[in-house]
């Protein structure tokens, strides 16, 4: 049985250390202690959720809820925990020390184990309907009571969802191998297992109970696969130079689209991987209406306007992204989905199978309809690709993705089995999609304005932390800027993100790392003031030059932001150009 406090100790001894390596045997550790029985619930913990996200399980409970339940459980008053909180600016350690303090004199505490303390997490989310607060706070408080003041720094900020032990996915996967085997040799069985079904806690289990089953594990129904991710290049000749002869298909500018089918049931999941099934009634007819039996394909959907025969804006068609007026959006913004990959059909796994395979699939399982298969042809040469480029263009679509044909599903890898070639935003070379981390206010004639630029950063994926790029302080509309006033004041931090390497002066307002937004820009240079791939020796970031913003990607979660090594590769690619 795993007891809590050996999970707080642990967490506590993770927060002092930056290194995936020493971190990788301290959570392996703790694995070791860990049973089958209990390993998924410990592993969503140090993601800081309690399920996968397409699960929709909310803790439900902000910053009030967890003041008055410290004030309950330490017997001060909210305010008096408000007063300790303003000062240490974390809830998490005001809890830690009221607590202590009253723990002192406390005769026992029962001892918690990680079952437990999931379960009681669990029944707090479950919680809702009328009286729900109170039961949420009574909940919070019975957890903290039975806690030691250690445990309840982390139960506080778990359920703040600020636990942010600086572990990523990697790591959870490495520490996993390195208990059982005693190093990272079951890294890639496991890692293909999690890219194909996005569930740690499944995966974790799964493997504690039989390796074996880890070795050959097959993407299932109503288990999202992490999405394929495209690289990019920016010529048709360098296209055609990494792919030759390659399947080009025409790039859709909407909303990607995952479709899962068994039987009578059918879910659909968005890019980050949450259920979208109730916003999208008119897919879900047309899904249940297909012949296969179980099925699991990728599209991207677009609101048509069947009157004009155009496509509507991205902008426009992310207003499906609703949860009321659903009846409503349908009919101003009906959908068609394109249909680019098919992943599982009738049993058959088909993420192994090269990619000219699954598409025969895809064009005998999509004719004409709303669910149609994306227009694709068979290219040759860079003249074929160059011509297919601009008919997209020409059509109002985003440009090309050009595809390998012998390439498997690369579930959520950036591999070269697609390449992304987008038009470009005036004279802007390309579009990096940025993580906003701070804000600046309005200045001059704009100064009203309680919004004037953001600050954003791109994720290292090697040392998972976020490195500033650019700072966007002009081109918003007055609409813009109203509307990232009232965003982003709701996310607004006292510190800097926990992960965020900056040099920069800090802007007006830090924010919590929550949005995406797409960025053109005419250059990437080397610049002093970000830190962008700035490693010891190298002197200088990379920066944008003249960032101006394109729209915010609500589509996309921070761990889907551009990568450094892919500013990197973007700042080779334009010297090789020049
Ligand atoms: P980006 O978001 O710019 O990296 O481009 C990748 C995205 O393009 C994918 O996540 C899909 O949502 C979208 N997309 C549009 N058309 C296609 C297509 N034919 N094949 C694959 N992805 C596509």
């Amino acid at each position: 049985m795993l007891i809590f406090g050996d999970v707080a100790r642990t967490f506590q001894e993770l927060e002092s250390k930056s290194g995936r390596l020493e971190m990788t045997d301290i959570l392996a550790e703790l694995f070791k202690k860990t049973t089958a029985g209990e390993i998924d619930k410990l592993a969503y913990l140090i993601q800081g959720q309690l399920a996968p996200p397409y699960e929709g399980i909310d803790l439900g409970v902000g910053e009030r809820f967890v003041v008055e339940a410290i004030a309950h459980s330490a017997g001060y008053s909210p305010e008096q925990v408000d007063r300790h909180y303003k000062k240490s600016g974390d809830l998490g350690a005001t809890a830690e020390e009221l607590l202590s303090k009253k723990k002192q004199q406390a005769l026992s505490v029962r001892e918690m184990d990680i079952a437990y303390v999931y379960n009681a997490f669990m029944k707090i989310a479950r919680s809702g309907g009328p009286g729900s607060q109170e039961l949420k706070i009574k909940l919070l408080t019975e957890l903290l009571n039975n806690a030691s003041a250690l445990e309840a720094r982390f139960i506080v900020r778990f359920a703040l969802g600020r636990l942010r032990l600086g572990v990523g996915d990697p790591t959870i996967l490495d520490a996993l191998s390195v208990a059982t085997v005693g190093d990272k040799s079951m890294r890639e069985p496991l890692d293909r297992a999690y890219n194909v079904c996005s569930d740690i806690g499944y995966v974790a289990k799964t493997y504690l109970e039989s390796p074996e089953k880890i070795k050959g594990f097959r993407v299932q129904p109503f288990k999202p696969l992490m999405p394929a991710l495209a690289e990019r290049l920016s010529t048709p000749k360098e296209i055609m130079g990494k792919l030759g002869k390659c399947g080009v298909e025409m790039k859709y500018d909407g909303f990607r689209l995952q479709c899962h089918k068994k039987a009578n049931k059918v879910e659909l999941y968005s890019r980050k991987l949450e259920r979208m099934t109730l916003m999208l009634p008119e897919v879900v007819r047309e899904v249940e209406g297909l012949k296969a039996k179980e099925l699991i394909f990728e599209g991207e959907a677009l609101a048509y306007d069947a009157k004009h025969k155009r496509y509507f804006s991205f902008q426009e068609t992310m207003h499906r992204k609703r949860k009321h007026g659903i009846k409503e959006a349908q009919k101003e913004l009906p959908l068609n989905v394109f249909c680019f990959d098919i992943l599982y059909l009738d049993g058959r796994d088909m993420t192994n199978e090269p990619y000219a395979e699954r598409r025969r699939a895809l064009e005998t399982l999509f004719p004409k309809g709303i669910l149609r298969a994306s227009e694709c042809r068979l290219v040759e040469n860079t003249a074929e690709l160059e011509k297919l480029f601009q008919e997209s263009i020409t059509s109002g679509l985003e440009g090309i993705m050009a595809k390998d044909l012998n390439a498997p599903y690369t579930a959520g890898k950036r591999k070269f089995a697609w390449i992304k070639l987008k038009k470009s935003y005036g004279k802007a070379v390309d579009t990096v999609d940025g993580v906003i981390v701070g804000y600046y206010l309005g200045k001059g004639s704009r100064a009203e304005f309680e919004f004037g630029g953001l600050l954003i950063a791109v994720r290292n994926e090697d040392t998972g932390k976020l490195e500033t790029v650019a700072k966007i302080g002009s081109g918003f509309s007055e609409d813009e800027m109203v509307s990232f006033e009232k965003m982003l004041d709701k996310i607004k931090a006292k510190e800097p993100p926990e992960d965020l390497v900056y040099l920069i002066e800090a802007p007006d307002f830090w924010v919590e790392p929550k949005y995406v937004v797409e960025v053109a820009f005419d250059e990437i240079t080397k610049s002093p003031t970000h830190t962008c791939g700035l490693r010891e020796g190298n002197g200088k970031g990379y920066a944008l030059r003249f960032p101006r913003l394109v729209q915010v990607r609500k589509d996309k979660a921070v761990k889907d932001a551009t990568t450094t090594s892919e500013v990197e590769e973007m700042f080779g690619l334009q010297h090789s150009r020049s």
